[in-house]
């Protein structure tokens, strides 16, 4: 493991980003389906307004932070102040409305962890789930937006270590991998400890909101930030290098908590996430970064955690020695 750990890069590792950029090219949303998306939030928001005319539409998730691959599921949240109503009944309500306005394949979940509701719009062809009043994930992807517009290789890299978790099946929660979302953040880490990229949140904040008793400030104005990390000159197949040789041979998995907030490591022992606490087993610690006692690490478990530190390992030796490492790192698992 310590021979692993300081191994320098392979001498030829740079002629790869050309075909790495082909992936994620390929991934990328086309424009028509991005105004489809739009088009859709629009119909809804109209058709829902008429109900509730103070409630608004959001579109969150991969749709809008940016790392969002083509033909991907739509997130929406509805945001509403009903006292009067559970969040159930405003689902079942939701349902509704969507049937009164000819949408299909509507479905209420409402025993699901977030209660939602998955509809088909005929006219775009885009199936979509809408949540209600979950404003963290509203803010956390307009983080992640944000943190995409201070240097293009975030993308990038996002897209491949997405694409890869997804062909290597380390991207399913329910089976006690990783979210996207997760994915994501450690990949913004990853280019903060690389002074790739700022921490937002340790700057003079120029965005705050308030969303259930979390304060939620950070500096927003990405725009000025542009260039911040062009020093560094790393390709992308560099940084995918580095990126899997730190989770298969550098990350203390027994001491460290991985922190986008404070653009730092920072302890188990801090946190208070040394042992398990009923589901929670701490075992990849990935701390959300508005609700900061959430581990996003938290759905991993005994077994799941060797999956992925074994995916980790492959993937970093097929970007050591690899001939062909632009096909190999995607096999179906
Ligand atoms: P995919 O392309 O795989 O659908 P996605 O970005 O939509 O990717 P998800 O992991 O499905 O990823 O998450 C959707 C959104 O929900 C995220 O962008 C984030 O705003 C929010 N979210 C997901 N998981 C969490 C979590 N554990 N804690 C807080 N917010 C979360
Ligand atoms: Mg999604």
């Amino acid at each position: 493991r310590f021979h692993r750990r300081n191994r320098p890069c392979r001498y030829d590792i740079d002629q790869f980003t050309p075909g790495f950029m082909s992936i994620f090219e390929s991934l990328v949303p086309s424009d028509e389906e991005i105004s489809k998306q739009k088009q859709l939030l629009t119909t809804l928001s109209r058709l829902i307004n008429k109900e509730w005319p103070t409630s608004k539409l959001y579109l969150y998730g991969s749709c809008a932070n940016s790392f969002g691959f083509s033909n991907s599921d739509i997130d929406l949240c509805l945001s509403i102040d009903d006292k009067d109503m559970s969040k159930v009944d405003i689902i079942l309500k939701l349902a509704d409305i969507l049937h009164a306005g000819n949408l299909q394949n509507i479905q209420a979940l409402t025993h699901a962890r977030v209660p939602i509701v998955k509809l088909m719009d005929p006219i775009t062809g885009l199936s979509c789930d809408i949540c209600v009043n979950n404003l963290l994930a509203v803010v956390n992807t307009k983080l992640l937006r944000d943190y995409s517009q201070i240097d293009k290789r975030l993308r990038q890299l996002a897209f491949i270590v997405k694409h890869w978790a997804k062909s290597r099946r380390v991207n399913e929660t329910y089976r006690g991998t990783l979210s996207s979302y997760a994915y994501v953040i450690m990949c913004i880490h990853f280019l903060q400890s690389r002074r790739i990229l700022p921490c937002l949140q340790e700057m003079e904040p120029t965005y705050y909101v308030t969303v259930d008793n979390n304060i939620c400030a950070y500096f927003d104005q990405v725009e000025k930030l542009n260039g911040f990390g062009a020093q560094r000159k790393d390709s992308l197949s560099r940084l995918l290098w580095a990126f899997f040789k730190y989770w298969a041979y550098e990350h203390n998995y027994t001491r460290d908590v991985i922190s986008i907030r404070t653009g730092r490591i920072i302890s188990k022992h801090m946190k208070d996430w040394t042992r398990r606490v009923g589901n929670d087993r701490h075992l990849i610690c990935i701390e959300d970064p508005f609700e900061t006692s959430h581990d996003l690490g938290r759905v991993v478990d005994r077994n799941t955690i060797s999956d992925l530190r074994g995916e980790f390992e492959r993937a970093a030796e097929i970007l050591q020695y690899d001939p062909n490492p632009i096909v190999t790192l995607f096999e179906p698992f």
